[in-house]
């Protein structure tokens, strides 16, 4: 038979446990910070949302989720052109379009309008106001002042 002679040794705990608060923190997985793009125009986060068409490809948007009296607002891109999107909304809307009441931007078919981005050769990148169906003729540069049905729709109170 034989003895085990075990010696515990004492534990310096300010040398052996020193607990390195930041370095463990930052060891943790986060998820990814998310800043969703903001409505210029209302100043609220935008909402993501696909169309699926029938042949089976897909439209990835954003659109501002502000409504007010069933009329939405206007602000709405594709994902892949949003960063350019949103700043051509700051940098080309007149400032008559602040004036106007977001209730009035609805078109001839009483749908809410839609604020486009040109891919013409002409007019690349001009944001344009529209009917989100083009079933009427609405179409209104928006660094311009309304004119023609526009200037009905947006200036006049008791069109429709
Ligand atoms: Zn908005
Ligand atoms: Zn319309």
């Amino acid at each position: 038979m034989f003895s085990i002679d075990i010696k515990v040794e004492p534990v310096e705990t300010s040398e052996h446990i020193e607990f390195d608060v930041e370095a463990f923190l930052d060891s943790i997985p986060r998820p990814p910070v998310k800043t969703e793009p903001k409505c210029p125009r209302c100043l609220v986060d935008m909402t993501f949302g696909v169309i699926r068409h029938d042949d089976g490809s897909e439209f990835e948007y954003f659109r501002c989720p502000m409504k007010r009296y069933n009329t939405k607002c206007y602000v709405t891109s594709s994902k892949e052109n949003l960063a350019e999107y949103l700043k051509a909304v700051e940098e080309q809307t007149h400032p008559v379009y602040a004036q106007i009441a977001p209730e009035k931007f609805k078109c001839q078919c009483d749908l809410s309008m839609i604020l486009a981005m040109s891919k013409s050769e002409k007019n690349p990148g001009r944001l344009y106001l529209k009917c989100p169906k083009r079933s009427c003729k609405l179409f209104q540069w928006i660094n311009k002042l309304p004119t023609g049905l526009a200037f009905k729709l947006l200036m006049t109170q008791d069109y429709l």
